[in-house]
């Protein structure tokens, strides 16, 4: 019989060196980690083994060990927030679980009881509890992550694997409030594609995208804004969702929109977060909320023609990141913002409703995880 993935089986090792909090002002994004981590190991015989807490430390593997020749690895991004009153939240952690399933289920890695999971995690940040910083912007981020730790060059379904998870105190992405970036709209390499793992949080999706980045960065750009297809649909920015405001001259009625699910596009929660909450509290006799199809040559003529009103990236990171300008076929895109100000106004109204439920301000479908 294959054993679950069971959290009452936990064995816990403190370190005998506890570290000291940074300052915040020495937070940089996934430098630092804190004290422990989570490790299980699974095999195909035996199923999921007692989990275990213990201190951060290096793994031993194998050179031969199926993750490192063919990329058996998938990882989610979720963080957990010190709120007002001092409690210790995470934010829709059951969206980030069921994500790592299907990430898991698509490279052959084994699947996990989602709810015993998230159990362990959250005794793991309880032995780090100290570390984690105070202040709105501040976090700790969670990096769960699974590889194949099958010993062997053939390609094949891995009969072994390790899911483990660190974390790391992080500052806010925008320490000084919002930077507004420019983009690059990136027809000469894709993200993603109809049939490919483009909707999986999978390591092999993101090696890929680097060089590109770097070639954007040469011509002055922040990111990428990933195109599709003959059409040049626009699927992400870097690693966030993309989102566009339109207002129809015709009408007055304005529209956000972003990219539908089909596949190529992640499951971004913040993304997920953002449509909820836009359809809950936007007036509908004002505003459309639509996950359809939009292009590049959309944006570039509605720019033209004065309906192009915001547009901004969405992910854990940064919450929401307002996009200022984008170059496309050696023109710039303009991108309006709030007079004086980086960012629209709908970008920093999300960011304000995201923030204040994850701060623990307001309360919000049980979105937050004590
Ligand atoms: N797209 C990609 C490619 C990502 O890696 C991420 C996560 N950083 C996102 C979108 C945003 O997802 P989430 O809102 O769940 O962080």
């Amino acid at each position: 019989m294959s054993a679950p993935l069971d959290s009452s089986k936990l064995t816990v090792t403190r370190t005998t060196t506890p570290s000291q909090p940074k300052p915040n002002d020495q937070l940089v994004f996934g430098q630092t980690f804190t004290d422990h981590m989570l490790t299980v190991e699974w095999t195909e015989e035996k199923g999921w083994a007692n989990p275990e807490i213990k201190p951060y430390a290096p793994l031993s593997l194998d050179p031969a060990t199926i993750v490192f020749h063919y990329a058996f690895e998938l990882f989610e991004g979720m963080k957990a927030y010190r709120t007002e009153d001092n409690k210790i939240t995470m934010f829709r952690p059951d969206m980030n679980m069921k994500r790592m399933n299907k990430s898991a289920a698509r490279i052959c890695l084994p699947k996990f009881d989602e709810e015993e999971l998230l159990k362990l995690i959250g005794t793991l940040i309880e032995q780090d509890k100290h570390l984690i910083p105070v202040g709105q912007g501040y976090s700790l981020y969670i990096r769960p992550t699974m590889i194949g730790t099958s010993v062997g060059l053939g390609v094949s379904t891995p009969d072994k694997a390790l899911l483990y998870v660190i974390c790391s105190p992080v500052g806010p992405y925008y320490k000084t409030g919002f930077k507004a970036v420019k983009l690059e709209a990136t027809d000469y390499a894709t993200r993603a594609w109809p049939g490919g793992v483009g909707d999986k949080k999978l390591g092999a999706n993101y090696a890929p995208c680097v060089l590109p980045q770097l070639q954007a960065a040469e011509r002055g750009y922040q990111q990428n804004l990933w195109l599709f297809g003959p059409e040049h649909n626009i699927t992400e920015v870097g690693t966030m969702n993309a989102f566009f405001v339109f207002q129809n001259l015709a009408t007055g009625k304005k529209e956000l929109v972003t990219a539908p699910l089909d596949g190529t596009i992640l499951e971004g929660v913040t993304r997920d977060s953002i449509l909820n909450l836009a359809r809950e509290r936007l007036d509908s006799n004002e505003w459309d909320i639509n996950e359809r199809y939009c292009t590049i040559t959309e944006v570039a003529e509605r720019s033209k023609n004065g309906e192009l009103v915001e547009a901004f990236g969405s992910g854990t990171a940064a919450i929401v990141s307002p996009i200022k300008e984008i170059g496309w076929k050696g023109e710039s895109i303009n991108v309006p913002l709030l007079p004086g100000e980086q960012s629209g106004a709908l970008t920093k109204q999300i960011a304000a409703w995201i923030g204040d439920i994850q701060y623990g301000r307001q309360e919000h479908k049980g979105w937050s995880r004590v």
